[in-house]
């Protein structure tokens, strides 16, 4: 399969010199054509911070120190979009990658329609459309998200909760990107919206072709819905395999934690253990393995040395564990 965006060696720090905190720390991480790559990991993991690093929507005092983010248009030679510039980076956004953000429902303009709000997008980057066409294009974004053409004229506090996200979800793919970021794009929608939504995407990626990142905290979400997946704790990826061998047979004993936090939607039921203890602060992060002070298995190298993510086998499988001795590093 072949990659859509690569990302190599990614640093991304809070702060500037002896304040700097390091929230993503080396990370490698290839998106292929077509799949959907799940990323997991408690608040405070760095996965957000990897998104809007990746796209470079970072505020300050975020700063990346180093890395590429490779991008491979459908025509035309890859580059990095750490490279761009700001006009180019604008029309990346939307066309090439699009993000649904943490609560983005609540980013609808409430004093404009629905229509509006979708036909301003292709106003802004489709300039040669025709009034028509853009209406013609919004109603079949609407349509294919699941909303009934009457809603077009609706403003967005007549929409629920899950109504708008959808909306969101439409406008991130009104302009036919090949990425689709969503961060957490749920968690203030019920369970049960959440998954209908998560589907729905899922659905629309199979017709449409795209690929898609996909960032929570509940890992049963993501071994339901996604081919691949990252575990992040510390601002490192631990654990990186596909989303069946993460569930059977995960390797990192976080990873294990984390799926013993979250009741699973299919497989037998697990007793819901969680993970003793709280998430690192970024200011100070445990030497060695950063989770060695939380972690059950933790032996003597833990504390002193830090694991890298490398091949514990031939399988295309990786993870960051003394338990699992390197063989091929990864990046
Ligand atoms: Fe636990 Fe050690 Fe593996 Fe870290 S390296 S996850 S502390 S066993
Ligand atoms: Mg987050």
């Amino acid at each position: 399969s072949t990659p859509v965006l690569e990302i190599r060696n990614l640093n991304v720090e809070y702060g500037l010199g002896d304040q700097a905190v390091r929230a993503v720390r080396d990370v490698n991480l290839t998106l292929h054509r077509g799949e959907v790559l799940g990323l997991a990991g408690e608040s405070g993991s760095g996965k957000s911070t990897l998104a809007y690093g990746m796209t470079r929507l970072l505020a300050p005092p975020g700063v990346i120190t180093g890395g590429e983010v490779i991008y491979h248009p459908e025509k035309g030679e890859a580059y990095d979009v750490l490279g761009l510039s700001d006009r180019h980076l604008q029309a990346f956004r939307w066309a090439e990658t699009a993000i649904v953000f943490q609560g983005a429902m609540n980013s609808l303009n409430p004093v404009h329609k629905i229509s509006t709000q979708l036909t301003d997008v292709l106003r802004a980057h489709r300039p040669e459309m025709s009034e028509a066409a853009r209406n013609a294009r919004a109603r079949e974004m609407l349509k294919l998200v699941g909303i009934a053409a009457d809603r077009m004229e609706a403003y967005p506090h007549q929409l629920s909760g899950g109504m708008r996200q959808r909306v969101m979800i439409g406008m991130a793919l009104i302009l036919q990107p090949q990425v689709v970021i969503m961060d957490e794009p749920t968690t203030a929608l019920d369970v049960v919206m959440q998954r209908q939504i998560l589907g729905q995407l899922i659905e629309l990626r199979e017709r449409l072709g795209f690929s898609v990142i996909f960032i929570t905290h509940d890992l049963s979400l993501l071994v339901e819905f996604s081919n691949r997946i990252a575990i992040m704790y510390g601002g490192r990826i631990v654990e990186e395999a596909a989303a069946a061998a993460i569930y059977k047979d995960s390797l990192h004993p976080y990873s294990q934690g984390l799926l013993g936090s979250f009741p699973s939607l299919r497989g037998p039921r697990r007793e819901l253990t969680g993970i003793p203890g709280t998430p690192p602060d970024l200011k100070g992060m445990p030497s060695g393995c950063s989770f060695h002070p939380r972690c059950p298995k933790a032996f003597e190298p833990c504390s002193t040395n830090i694991p890298v993510l490398a091949r514990p086998d031939d399988s295309p499988r990786s993870v960051a564990c003394w338990l699992h001795p390197v063989k091929e590093p990864v990046g």
